[in-house]
């Protein structure tokens, strides 16, 4: 076989690598991205039922007291009806001592049902906002995972396509060279890398200036002396 078909081959090959690189990536970012936000609308909704559970806790909390309240109020309007039938002072001095009692307790409960009141409105307003936080996220991950299932829906129709068209031009080559760039093709998608200014693109080390010039020839095949692929 003719080295400037073998080496033309190798052109397009590189360009297909790229292609086939960068399809590879985008399916790749859709999945982890997905991965990602997945992980971030779970987070979101955890912090909207803890806000919820906190709204519940205020509201039965609120509840009992309420019930504790009308408790102590129906004691106190029937000690006063009790007060108004007393016969002798020493009773009526014990009704009037349990009817003070009573008295404090209920401005310590409405004292404690106004703390309540105002926790359950912190708390209601930490849920609705969790809520629209969740909302909002959702919408943006619809959004963004639309645009990568997109991109990752064209990568992954490059991806078929570009397999097929390597199998083509690795069955133009030789058939050592085409073993060659595939076994190299395995750690990341590329066997095949350029020299730009004596530097190999695939691992960025400088190619000895002998190799260099023999590249620059294009007379035979070229491998860097630092990652293996082949250098066109
Ligand atoms: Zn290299």
């Amino acid at each position: 076989m003719e080295i400037k078909v073998v080496l033309a081959t190798l052109v397009e090959l590189a360009a297909l690598e790229e292609r086939l690189v960068a399809a590879r990536d985008a399916r790749d970012r859709h999945t982890r991205r997905d991965d990602h936000l997945g992980a971030l609308g779970r987070e979101l909704a955890d912090d909207s039922r803890v806000a919820r559970e906190a709204v519940e806790q205020a509201t039965s909390a609120l509840r009992r007291l309420d019930r504790e309240l009308h408790e102590v109020e129906a004691a106190m309007a029937d000690r006063q009806s009790r007060l108004a039938k007393v016969a002798d002072d020493r009773q009526a001095v014990a009704v009037r001592n349990e009817l003070a009692a009573f008295g404090c307790r209920r401005e310590a409960l409405e004292a404690e049902a106004l703390g309540l009141l105002a926790t359950l409105e912190r708390a209601e307003a930490a849920a609705g906002e969790a809520d629209a936080d969740g909302s909002r996220q959702e919408a943006r991950t619809r959004t963004e995972l639309g645009t990568l299932a997109a991109a990752a829906d064209r990568g992954a129709a490059a991806l078929a396509a570009g397999t097929e068209e390597m199998a083509r031009l690795l069955a133009l080559l030789p058939d050592d060279l085409a073993r060659y760039v595939r076994r190299m093709q395995g750690r990341d998608g590329r066997g095949v890398a350029m020299l730009r200014d004596g530097v190999c693109d695939g691992c960025f080390g400088q190619l000895p200036a002998a190799l260099a010039a023999e590249v620059a020839r294009r007379q035979t095949v070229v491998k860097c002396t630092g990652c293996g692929r082949v250098i066109i």
